[in-house]
Formats: structure tokens, sequence, C-alpha cells
């Protein structure tokens, strides 16, 4: 599943579609299919008013919040954001034809086809249609915009991090739990949760309580250097994560821990589900 890095490089690599006008929506018949059921796959709204909401407006911005991508929208009436989750296997290409998408799963399950003025179309693939978007007028009225934590780079988000750890819905839990919901801080999944983890030598299993505010400021610190080295290294590619150019992140190829059988000290790591995710962690070297 992209975690923060990704989602910010995919926002970077869509840049071209910025001022560009959409004329067209194009949906997949997964897409129609699922709303028949009642599951509202991919689009969480109807469709004709989802189709209605994004035709004619011109791509003003893109941002990003947490795992979240948003395009702020406008036409001469009014502005509007389309809020995009990638999900587990979401992907965003700009192509001026459908076969521009090169592997055959992406081009197989597009989902959502924007027509741009300038002839080319931005793609929306999603193989196993986890993803998500939504449109809203105002991003905070988006219910897990409201809720989310400041952003890692932001200058209060350390002294917000450790205020919400200290709160009485995460001091119980699971420090690897707490650091995944976004209300502590926001984009951290099952990959760089391992991995700053292993970086600040404390165990997952650990308890937020019995962990000192030096050890908390200094996890946030990691988290902020396994984003950063991230970003600089193009992101993780496992499975199914694309850049918009179809390219592939190597930030893999830096895991100390996630998908690893040993630590760089040479330990054996242990694995465990925690959040309904495995979880990488040496006992030698986090405590
Ligand atoms: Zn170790």
């Amino acid at each position: 599943m992209p975690e923060l890095p990704e989602v910010e490089l995919v926002k970077r690599e869509l840049t071209p579609v910025i001022n560009r006008k959409i004329t067209g929506v194009e949906l997949s018949s997964y897409i129609y299919k699922g709303h028949r059921e009642g599951k509202k796959t991919i689009i969480k709204e109807p469709i004709d008013s989802f189709i209605q909401t994004v035709t004619g407006k011109t791509i003003l911005h893109l941002g990003r919040r947490g795992k979240y991508l948003y395009f702020i929208l406008s036409d001469d009436f009014k502005t509007t954001h389309i809020i995009s989750h990638l999900g587990m296997s979401g992907a965003y290409f700009i192509v001026n034809d459908l076969d521009d998408i090169k592997e055959d799963n992406f081009k197989k399950h597009r989902q959502v086809i924007l027509s741009l003025d300038n002839g080319q179309k931005l793609i929306y693939s999603d193989i196993r249609r986890f993803g998500e978007m939504h449109t809203y007028d105002s991003l905070q009225d988006f219910p897990p915009f409201k809720r989310m934590a400041p952003e890692y780079t932001d200058h209060l988000s350390r002294e917000h991090f450790i205020r919400s750890l200290h709160s009485k819905k995460f001091s119980e839990k699971m420090i690897k739990a707490a650091i995944m919901d976004s209300e502590v801080i926001p984009g951290v999944g099952n990959i760089y949760a391992s991995e700053s983890l292993y970086l600040s030598h404390i165990l997952p299993t650990k308890k937020v309580k019995n962990i000192s505010d030096k050890r908390l400021s200094n996890l946030f610190d990691k988290i902020c250097e396994v984003f950063e080295l991230s970003l600089s290294r193009g992101g993780s590619t496992i499975s199914d994560y694309r850049s918009v150019t179809g390219g592939k992140g190597e930030m893999q190829h830096s895991f100390k821990v996630y998908q690893q059988k040993q630590c760089p000290l040479g330990h054996d790591l242990k694995t465990k589900v925690i959040n309904t995710r495995n979880t990488f962690y040496c006992t030698t070297c986090q405590r």
C-alpha cells in the first residue's frame, strides 16, 4: 500500500495536469457494476454527481494530506476538490493513448479516465479496487482531514505527536498501532512503521505509556528520516506501486527490517501481525 512518500511522489509527477481542463469522464464497468450492487466501488458518491461535478472544471492545483492526494478544481462558478486515496494498488498515468500504459494489468484495470483539453488523458488504474475518490467543495468537510494530525513537515508536528501519544486513546496501545494512526502522525503505513521503529530501537509491541518522551521524540525524527530517504529514492515498489510514468522506486533496496530475514547487524528478525499487518523487528536491537 502506498504510504506518504509514494503519494507525495505521485502528486509531484502529476504537475503536468495543472491548468488542464477536464473535458470528459469515463468510468470502468467495474465501477458501474459495484454501484449497481450498492458497493460504491472507488467513486464514493453517486456516479452522475461525480461526473457532473468534475466535467468542465480546470485543475488549478494538486495537494497531499497524509496518504490522500487531492486536486483543486474550478470553473467560473465554483471551486471543488477530488480527494483520492490509492488504496492497495492505485496508480495514475498521464497518456496520449490508453496503449501508452505499458503494463497490461494496469491497462486492463483502468477505472477512471479523465479526458483533458490538450488531448491527453489522466487515467486512474486500480487492480484491487480499494482506492477511493470523493468530491468535496471544502477540504475541511472531508471527515478524515478533520481528525488528521499536522504533516510531519509542519513545525507543530513533533509536539502534536508526543501530546497525542500521551492521550488516553493511544497511551495503552502498542506503539506500532499508534504511529499508524493519522491522528498521531499522517502517512505512516506498515513499511515505514517497521523501519522507523527499528531505527529508533523501540519494539513495535511496546506500550506507548512505557516509552519515554525522549525516545518518542527520537522516533519522530526517524519517521521523518525514513520519509525523506524514501522520497529521495523514488518511493518503495513492492507489488503494485507505480509512479505516474510507470517507473518503480528504489527504497525497497534500503529496507533495514521490512521483509528482511536479518537486521543490518546480522540478528534474526521476528515477525508479528500487529494492526492486521506483518511487522518486522529485532529483539536484540529493539527494546
Ligand atoms: Zn538487530
